[in-house]
């Protein structure tokens, strides 16, 4: 055994290093274990929404993403329709194109600068776990073993996640496209749009900009259906791409090729004692919608908090439990809609093509998409189921309340809640004094709108309690009552 965290996360992809950050910044002594020996420049999501971004912001990250990438407002699904993004409640009314890697670096360089350990070079072969915590076998890339523990472990592991292998979970599903073909290209002519997508009858394109004047194209092509290890041709993309968006862009001089298939799966258990999987490890589906790594980012965003409070032993066990009940649904509803948007791009029979007729140039050209495609595409729409006795605000994502407190650095609810605590919003003065019980866990803050009711906002911005109660005694009874369930028991009595 050569040394003893309290927390160990197995992979260093954007799921892994979000998760590193949030619990080094909680205090907690966290290692990441990473296959691979180099950072990868490879990249596959292009696709930051809003509720990620939202998310990056609560960790004073989002400014510099977003200078890294494009903005686009609407995002075309085919043809004429487009989910329009711009209306969205929210200071990223849109999808910020940028490469994967520039979202690992990023959340890397925050994870490393609060004094998470990210190991590279070393695999993940084995697991065990016991009521005080896990062990994980390690084979570090100069062929030694050796065995880590820890009080938690999370596979971060993507989707041949070995840690999910040895919990023995299955990972049940189906094979969702097959033969997508993947090219990094330069253009001789740069497509008008930032994100170029359609698709026709017999196969769909696709092009993203890197930002350095490379592209990338993804294409499929129903008449070509091919192992994932058959060799891709630059002219197999060029074909198809000329077929569906009417020109090949002039691509040429590809510098990677490869080919791929997509599976729809969904692990049936988030969390299996003392470990806990994230991200891809826990869920796959097609590229459709650009909604893996934001769906990763955000099972992180849920779970990290919860698994520092657990250390540090001021929470009830059921809290983490608390995250596979909140992020599951989360991830069987990403599964459908891109399921569904896939096989709406892949229509092949003629109900489905007059559907997709019938949306991109009916519907489409009449009526916006309801403003609930937006909400769930750019993720500000999720909300955790809470009991019926509670209120109707009660597991929502909170927005960015403006506060009046006069130092910049908490001007927003999003700023507060950069450091990583329970965030009261409260009329000026009221329940202040019992909040301070809870110091340390718990920020304060005054919300402009005065008309706002008092509001308990979690660390990863979703409502814990809300009260409409205006009666001090009962308001305080209940604010204590809340306060104490949600974060233990009184720091100072
Ligand atoms: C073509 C394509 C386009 C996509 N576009 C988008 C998009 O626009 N937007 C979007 O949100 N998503 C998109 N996705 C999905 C997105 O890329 C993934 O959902 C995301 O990378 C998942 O992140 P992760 O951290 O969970 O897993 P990964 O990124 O797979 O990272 C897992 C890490 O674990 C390491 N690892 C694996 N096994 C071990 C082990 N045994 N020990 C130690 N380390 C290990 C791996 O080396 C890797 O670094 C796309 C996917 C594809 C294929």
């Amino acid at each position: 055994m050569d040394s003893v965290t309290e927390v160990l996360v197995v992979g260093a992809g954007p799921t892994g290093l979000i998760l590193a950050g949030d619990l080094a910044r909680a205090g907690l002594g966290c290692t990441v274990l990473e296959r691979r020996a180099e950072e990868s420049n490879l990249t596959r999501a292009f696709a930051v929404h809003a509720r990620t971004l939202e998310m990056l912001d609560a960790r004073g990250l989002a400014d510099d993403l977003v200078a890294t990438g494009a903005r686009v407002g609407a995002l075309r699904v085919f043809g004429k329709l487009e989910v329009d993004l711009s209306q969205l409640p929210t200071r990223f009314p849109y999808v910020l194109v940028t490469p994967q890697y520039n979202t690992e670096r990023v959340l890397e360089e925050h994870a490393s600068a609060l004094g998470a350990q990210i190991v590279r070079g070393a695999e993940v072969v084995g697991l065990r776990q016991d009521n005080d915590g896990v062990e994980l076998d390690v084979r570090y890339q100069d062929g030694t073993l050796a065995t880590r523990r820890a009080m938690y472990a999370i596979g971060a592991d993507g989707v041949g996640s070995t840690v999910r292998q040895a919990l023995a979970l299955p990972f049940p599903g189906h094979s969702a496209v097959q033969s997508v073909m993947l090219a990094d290209v330069r253009l001789s002519e740069a497509p008008e749009e930032v994100l170029t997508v359609n698709a026709a009858g017999d196969g769909f394109s696709f092009l993203a900009p890197f930002g350095d004047g490379w592209y990338r194209v993804i294409a499929w092509d129903r008449r070509r259906q091919l192992p994932d290890d058959a060799p891709v041709e630059l002219d197999e993309i060029r074909d198809i791409t000329q077929r569906v968006l009417g020109t090949d862009f002039g691509m040429h001089d590809a510098r990677w090729m490869s080919r791929f298939h997509s599976d729809e799966r969904q692990v049936p258990h988030y969390r299996v004692g003392r470990v806990f999987l994230a991200g891809d490890a826990a869920h796959v589906h097609s590229p459709a919608g650009g909604q893996g790594m934001n769906t990763g980012l955000q099972d992180a965003a849920n779970l990290g908090w919860k698994l520092a409070a657990a250390v540090q032993g001021w929470t009830p066990d059921s809290l983490l439990d608390s995250y596979h009940t909140e992020r599951y649904p989360v991830g069987r509803a990403v599964l459908r809609g891109s399921g569904a948007l896939l096989q709406l791009a892949l229509a092949q029979s003629l109900a489905t093509h007059a559907a997709r007729w019938l949306l991109a140039n009916v519907v489409g050209r009449f009526v916006s998409p309801p403003a609930i495609v937006s909400r769930a595409v750019s993720g500000i729409g999720i909300a955790y189921a809470a009991p019926r006795s509670e209120h109707r605000l009660v597991g929502r994502r909170a927005p960015d309340v403006l506060f009046t407190s006069g130092k910049a650095r908490e001007s927003r609810l999003y700023k507060t809640l950069r450091g990583g605590k329970f965030v009261l919003l409260t009329p000026a003065g009221v329940g202040a004094a019992i909040g301070r019980r809870w110091a340390g866990r718990v920020d304060f803050a005054t919300p402009a709108d005065a008309t706002l009711p008092m509001m308990l906002v979690r660390p990863d911005g979703y409502v814990a309690w809300v009260t409409d109660e205006s009666a001090p005694a009962s308001r305080d009874a209940a604010l204590r009552t809340a306060l104490t369930r949600w974060c233990g028991h009184p720091t100072n009595m």
